[in-house]
C-alpha cells in the first residue's frame, strides 16, 4: 500500500468473516469470490478495496498489513482514526477487540486493540530512555446522539458534549474533543485492557439488551500519547481513535443511521480532497474525531462484511459505502 501521500492517507480495506454455524446450518449460499489482493467480486460486480481480507485471514495478517505502521505513526506524533462499518455481525467487534478471552500475549483471538497495546509498549521501552511518556486512555459510546463516558460507572456527568474551542485563531484550528471524559493513565498493555474491560463491565450494567444497544451505538477508545525529551525538553503528541460503529444496517430511530451517513460524506469528500467542503458538523461523531481524519492523519476504514446469500443485500450496501471513501 502507498504511503506518505498527505492528500491520500485514508485506506480502505474490506474484510469477510467466514460463514457461520447458523447460516451453514440454514443452507446459506458463500458469495464472494477473491480473484486478487484488492479485489472481491460479490453478486457478479467487482468492488476494489486498498486491500480485501478473505474469510482466513487471521487476526495477525490484518493487524500486521494495516494497524502496525498506524502505530508508528502516533508515535512519531501523527494522528490517526481506525474504523470498523459493517452490518450487526459481521466481524467488526472481532476486527476490532478481542473476542471470548481477554488475554494478552499474542492470543491469536486478539483483534487490533490489544494488539496495539501490546505494540506501543514494546516500542516505547525500546526507546531512546530520555523519552518519557504520558499515555491516556478514554472511552466512551455514541448513542442517540448521546455521549456517554463508560469509564464513570456512576455515569455521574450525563450532560457530556462535544466542546469545540479554537486553540489557534491565525490558522483557523478547531480541536472538538469529547468534553468531560474520563482519562485514565496506563503504563502497561494489561492496564489498557483492565480499562476496556471496565468499561464494557459499565456498559452492560445500563443495558438491558446488549446485542441490540451494542449494534445501535458507536464505541469509541481513543488513545493519547504524549512524549517529552527530557534532555532537551522537545514535545510530540499522537493521538489514535479506536472506533466500533453502529451496525450498517437499516435501524430507524437510533441516531446511528445519521451518523454513519455524515461519516460517509466527511471521508468521501476527504477522499476527493475537497478539502475545504468537508462536513465535519453534521454529527458529534466527525466534530470528534475531525482532527484525526484526513490530511496528515492516518484513517483506516474497515469495511465489514457476511460472505451469506442471506445478507446479500446489506452486504452490497455495505460494499458500496466503502467504495465512496475511494
Ligand atoms: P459485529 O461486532 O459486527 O456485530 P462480531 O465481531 O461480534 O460482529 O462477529 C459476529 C460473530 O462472528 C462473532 O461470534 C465472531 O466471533 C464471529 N466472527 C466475526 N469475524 C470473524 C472472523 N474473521 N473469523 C471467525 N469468526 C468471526
Ligand atoms: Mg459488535
Amino acid at each position: 500500500m502507498a504511503d506518505g501521500n498527505a492528500e491520500c492517507n485514508i485506506k480502505v480495506l474490506c474484510r469477510f468473516r467466514p460463514l457461520n454455524n447458523s447460516e451453514i446450518t440454514r443452507g446459506d449460499k458463500f458469495i464472494p469470490t477473491f480473484p486478487g489482493e484488492d479485489t472481491v467480486i460479490f453478486g457478479g460486480r467487482p468492488y476494489v478495496f486498498d486491500k480485501v481480507f478473505p474469510t482466513n485471514t487471521t487476526q495477525e495478517q490484518v493487524y500486521n498489513t494495516c494497524a502496525k505502521q498506524i502505530v508508528k505513526d502516533v508515535l512519531g506524533g501523527y494522528n490517526g482514526t481506525i474504523f470498523a462499518y459493517g452490518q450487526t455481525s459481521s466481524g467488526k467487534t472481532h476486527t476490532m477487540e478481542v473476542q471470548y478471552i481477554v488475554v494478552l500475549n499474542n492470543s491469536q483471538w486478539n483483534g487490533i486493540i490489544p494488539r496495539i497495546a501490546e505494540d506501543i509498549f514494546e516500542h516505547i521501552f525500546a526507546m531512546d530512555e530520555n523519552l518519557e511518556f504520558h499515555i491516556k486512555v478514554s472511552y466512551f459510546e455514541i448513542y442517540m446522539d448521546k455521549i456517554r463516558d463508560l469509564l464513570d460507572a456512576a455515569d455521574t456527568n450525563p450532560t457530556l458534549s462535544v466542546n469545540v474551542c479554537c486553540v489557534a485563531p491565525h490558522v483557523n484550528l478547531r480541536l472538538a474533543h469529547a468534553q468531560g471524559c474520563t482519562e485514565r493513565f496506563v503504563t502497561s498493555p494489561e492496564e489498557v485492557m483492565d480499562v476496556i474491560d471496565e468499561g464494557k463491565a459499565n456498559r452492560h450494567v445500563a443495558v438491558t439488551n446488549m446485542n441490540e444497544h451494542s449494534s445501535r451505538s458507536h464505541s469509541i477508545f481513543l488513545i493519547n500519547i504524549k512524549q517529552e525529551n527530557v534532555e532537551t525538553e522537545q514535545k510530540l503528541s499522537g493521538k489514535l481513535y479506536l472506533v466500533d460503529l453502529a451496525g450498517s444496517e437499516k435501524v430507524s430511530k437510533t441516531g446511528a443511521e445519521g451518523s454513519l451517513s455524515a461519516l460517509g460524506n466527511v471521508i468521501s469528500a476527504l477522499a476527493e480532497g475537497t478539502k475545504s467542503h468537508v462536513p465535519y458538523r453534521d454529527s458529534k461523531m466527525t466534530r470528534i474525531l475531525q482532527d484525526s481524519l484526513g490530511g496528515n492523519c492516518r484513517t483506516t476504514m474497515f469495511i465489514c462484511c457476511s460472505p451469506s446469500s442471506y445478507n446479500d443485500v446489506e452486504t452490497k450496501s455495505t460494499l458500496m459505502f466503502g467504495q465512496r471513501a475511494k
